[in-house]
């Protein structure tokens, strides 16, 4: 009760994270969470699917019509989980290759190898579950992207297995097209882990990887696609079906969350819907608060380039290090004003001796607040409110009044069905 209460009097900036809407949420908590169904629909290894297979059948075509393939497995109970799916099929069982990019320029722990470089153990998903050994593509960090021509000479001499795009921190499109062309060459196939941006790709706005060469694409449900927790891999290579298909279950998945395959359903039919409007505005409102904050004197990386293309912006505060302290500091202070953010690694941190305890950047994400229905004015508050506290230092406990004050008007979910009927409506038609 305490947390929910909080977080209605909060303001959440977390990049990863949304909220669900109540026709998802009557979905999720329902008997399907006691269930089983093991295996593809109209295959099941359990009695008692016969609604089950309805709905499961229902979300795979919404998923396939949003992102507009022929293959979603709407079965991976997560983003990682889909990522495994993607490594099962991809790479050999031994000594298997693959480039991404790295950790601490954005890329995700499920990308990453066993040992870092140093030979410190730093567990990464490929490398521990699958044993991948996994060689970074060069990062430009002026640019906050890949490096095209360095990675292609990475590629070239690597000679991996998956090239694999995406991460955590992502303010600009890939360049899967001119680097899948490189994979290609040498064989690989190319992945891209959607995470973060599976809901502006869906809804037509950032990229479109399986356009751009992407054989697959792994997610997360829950990030910029307001679903559930849960995760997705969608493809349009007839002839990996299959494999992708065996590759998550048996090999991988025994229940596979049947509630959140109801609520992503739902979910990605909202997004069919509201989509379009709901992911404009989302990008639109992550450039004003860049914008927003640059004015105040805050330092957001790639002005040069209106900031991002994503829902998210990433600010360095090493400035105030003398002041009020770093990344991990600053996410205490704000967080004790009620607005919940992240601290996050810059590209150069490392190497300027900072640590990711207490790194120099944060990360700010806009899916969550566009979905209370937050807009451009809404983004000069919220700058207004990080600088009293990160600028002028004020009382972080007075702060807060002002953000429990702020956060009154914006109580309802928007861009989705406001009843749960309204939502089986639209899903009569499937
Ligand atoms: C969040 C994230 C994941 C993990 O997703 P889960 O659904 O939490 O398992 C994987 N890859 C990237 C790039 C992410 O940002």
């Amino acid at each position: 009760m305490k947390h929910h209460d909080w977080f209605k009097k909060s303001i959440p900036l977390i990049a990863s994270e949304n909220i669900t809407s109540p026709a998802v949420d009557e979905a999720c908590v329902s008997d399907f969470s006691h269930r089983y169904a093991e295996g593809w629909s109209g295959e099941r290894v359990y009695a008692g699917c016969t609604f089950i297979d309805q709905i499961e059948d229902i979300c795979m075509d919404l998923t396939r019509e949003y992102f507009n393939c022929i293959h979603a497995d709407v079965r991976p109970v997560s983003g990682v989980v889909a990522n495994l799916v993607m490594y099962n099929a991809f790479t050999s069982d031994n000594n298997g290759k693959m480039c991404c990019m790295a950790i601490v320029r954005g890329g995700h722990i499920s990308h990453g190898p066993r040992f870092a470089k140093s030979g410190r153990e730093i567990f990464g998903t490929a490398g521990t579950t699958r044993g991948i050994n996994v060689e970074y593509l060069a990062f430009d960090n002026d640019e906050m992207n890949l490096d095209i021509d360095a990675s292609a000479k990475v590629i070239r001499e690597f000679e991996p297995e998956l090239l694999l795009f995406g991460g955590s921190v992502f303010l600009f499109p890939h360049p899967v097209k001119e680097l899948g062309d490189v994979a290609k060459e040498v064989g690989a196939y190319v992945g891209y882990d959607a995470a973060h941006v599976a809901g502006l790709i869906g809804s037509g706005y950032f990229q479109d990887p399986l356009r751009e060469g992407a054989d697959v694409m792994t997610m997360s449900t829950h990030k910029t696609l307001p679903g559930p927790q849960h995760g997705a891999l969608v493809s349009n290579r007839e002839d990996l079906i299959d494999k992708l298909r065996s590759c998550a279950f048996p090999a991988l998945l025994s229940n596979h969350h049947l509630h959140n395959v109801a609520g992503l359903a739902i979910a990605v039919a909202e997004m069919l819907e509201f989509g379009k409007e709901y992911h404009k505005n989302v990008i639109d409102n992550a450039k004003a608060l860049g914008q927003a904050l640059y004015e105040r004197g805050i330092n957001v990386l790639m002005e040069h380039k209106g900031f991002t293309e994503s829902h998210q912006i990433v600010v360095d505060i090493t400035e105030f290090e003398k002041t009020i302290g770093l990344g991990g500091d600053i996410e205490k202070i704000l967080e004790k004003a009620n607005i919940i953010l992240n601290r996050n690694l810059l590209p150069y941190d490392i190497a300027q001796g900072r640590h990711y305890q207490n790194p120099g950047g944060l990360r700010i994400g806009t899916s969550e607040i566009t979905r209370l229905g937050m807009g451009k004015n809404e983004m000069t508050d919220i700058a207004e409110l990080i600088k009293k506290l990160i600028i002028e230092k004020k009382d972080p406990k007075k702060i807060r009044d002002e953000v429990i004050e702020f956060r009154k008007e914006f109580q309802e979910i928007k861009y989705c069905f406001q009843t749960p009927n309204k939502a089986y409506e639209y899903l009569k038609f499937y």
